[in-house]
């Protein structure tokens, strides 16, 4: 099958073919975009000619919209004050609106990634805000908030997609009454469990745990995030009008966007948050991940070459793994250059954080059975490169 042929590094990939017994049935593991369920493409595939292509200000695609904020609030379990907000450019582009209209003055910002981090820079660079207060953690595990006075918005990350480490949601004590607790779930909403009165905005965008395509952002608002985008929207800072986030919950109560969104994206989020309630909610989307975790850190850890790279359990993703592999054994970059010439791909590990590692998504849409079958075929490879 796998010719020797070039990576995008010079050394060739050794030529070895995975038995087709052990390949799993559908070979995407990578963090985003990731594995859309091929339902979904069928779905959309089936409205080609009546969704596609037509008017977002119009009821077809409106009502695709109702019906994503609607799955979202249901797979929450969102108290009835809560919004979903939704808007053009993704995650990143919300954390340039979340400096325009949601940091008051100062922010607190838990840092220990390359996601986490990036969201302090934004605000760090925004001359109106303070400097922001940044407390970091090395790679491979993550810090803790500290409420303070003065602090008016906690930053958090349910899940660090470039470690696989997660961190639960917990409303940090001492922090002002009306402080707001965001917390970027771009990787984690709809694959880790979450207590919506611990946060009042948990955002993301639909091409990790939602199984669509990047793009768009969304978010959860509590009345506490609402009310303080209101306050300062109605001020006399300076907010460009894509970023403005009281347009776009004005535009999203409508089911509307703010500019033309993809509609594509729309319908397979919609599809995805839809598969999960009618199979049981975000506690079965949740149970799954568990499953395909505990499936590949017990394989790591009874490995002799494989060891989880988070070494506290209770911080391990349950769903993106990293797995560390013996350097003296094998090279981690050869080997997911190996699975990807046998159509399994996106096992690279995070490549600024430079360690010999594999990073393997374990979204709800993909199946258990198929992390179980990525395990024998890293064994597999691994046994033919140093065997
Ligand atoms: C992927 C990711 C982002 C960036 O999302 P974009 O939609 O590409 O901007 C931000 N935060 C986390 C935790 C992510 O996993």
């Amino acid at each position: 099958m796998a010719r020797v042929r070039e990576t995008c590094d010079v050394s060739p990939t050794p030529d070895i073919t995975i038995p087709p017994s052990l390949l799993p049935a559908d070979g995407r593991f990578g963090c985003g975009p990731s594995k859309v369920r091929p339902e979904a493409v069928d779905a959309l595939a089936a409205v080609s000619r009546t969704y596609l292509g037509t008017s977002h200000r119009q009821a077809t695609v409106k009502d695709m919209v109702g019906r994503l904020r609607s799955g979202l609030t249901s797979m929450f379990s969102l108290p009835d004050d809560w919004e979903i907000v939704l808007g053009n450019g993704g995650t990143t582009v919300l954390w340039d609106a979340l400096c325009f209209g949601l940091v008051d003055r100062q922010s607190q910002h838990l840092s220990f990634g390359e996601f986490s981090s990036k969201f302090a820079s934004c605000v760090q660079a925004a001359p109106w805000l303070a400097d922001p207060e940044v407390l970091a953690t090395d790679p491979g595990s993550h810090p803790t908030p500290v409420g303070r006075s003065g602090v008016d918005t906690y930053a958090l990350t349910h899940n660090e997609t470039s470690t696989g480490v997660a961190m639960p949601i917990v409303r940090p004590r001492g922090a002002d009454p009306d402080a707001v607790v965001a917390v970027d779930a771009t990787s984690a909403a709809g694959g880790l469990r979450f207590d919506p009165t611990e946060c009042d905005l948990y955002y993301f965008a639909p091409q990790k745990s939602l199984a669509s395509d990047g793009g768009l952002w969304l978010a959860a608002a509590s009345p506490t995030a609402l009310e303080r985008i209101e306050r300062i929207a109605a001020g006399d800072r300076y907010i460009p009008a894509s970023l403005n986030l009281s347009t776009a919950r004005d535009n999203s109560s409508k089911n509307q966007t703010y500019n033309t969104p993809a509609l594509a994206t729309i319908l397979l989020a919609t599809h995805q948050v839809e598969w999960i309630n009618d199979n049981g909610g975000l506690e079965w989307a949740a149970t799954r991940c568990d499953t395909s975790a505990d499936t590949i850190y017990s394989w790591a850890e009874a490995s002799t070459y494989a060891t989880p790279f988070v070494t506290d359990p209770t911080m391990r993703s349950h769903v993106v793994a990293t797995i560390d592999l013996d350097s003296a054994v094998v090279d981690a970059n050869v080997v997911a250059a190996v699975l990807r010439a046998n159509g399994v791909v996106d096992t690279d590990s995070y490549r600024k954080l430079g360690r010999n590692q594999l990073r393997i998504a374990l979204f709800p849409a993909i199946d258990p059975e198929d992390v179980a079958a990525l395990t024998r075929c890293i064994d597999h490879v691994v046994g033919e490169l140093a065997g």
